[in-house]
């Protein structure tokens, strides 16, 4: 598998690395690339990314939120995903703009600015 091969096709992360997946990305506010070795394959590929659809800080369960988003998590190397919506961190802080009309539930074409950072 050539690295940066935007064809190749993304899948949901495997239910049985579900907990380690959620645990490696809660404990990390690194930004857009996580220092830890992603859950499934090992590599240190691991990205996450924010979309804040809307300003709105609020505190909820203790810790304190931009507003309502959502989210990617992903890893470059073997393509496990995770797409969701719901609160943005207040740590949250990206230099990177991504013209909302392309973003999808897959993480590709933000993927692929993020490894063009690189
Ligand atoms: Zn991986």
């Amino acid at each position: 598998m050539a690295v940066g091969d935007s064809s190749r096709s993304w899948t949901t992360v495997p239910d049985p690395q579900m907990s380690a997946w959620g645990d490696v990305f809660d404990a990390s506010e690194e930004g857009e690339t996580l220092s830890a070795p992603c859950p499934v394959c090992g590599a240190t590929t691991l990205h996450r990314w924010f979309d804040l659809h809307r300003v709105d800080p609020r505190t909820v369960a203790g810790r304190p939120w931009q507003g309502r988003g959502s989210q990617w998590q992903w890893c470059g190397s073997c393509r496990s995903y995770l797409h969701s919506s719901g609160l943005v961190p207040m740590w949250w802080r990206t230099d990177i703009e991504i013209d909302p009309s392309v973003l999808t539930h897959q993480p590709g074409p933000i993927d692929d600015v993020v490894s063009r950072m690189e």
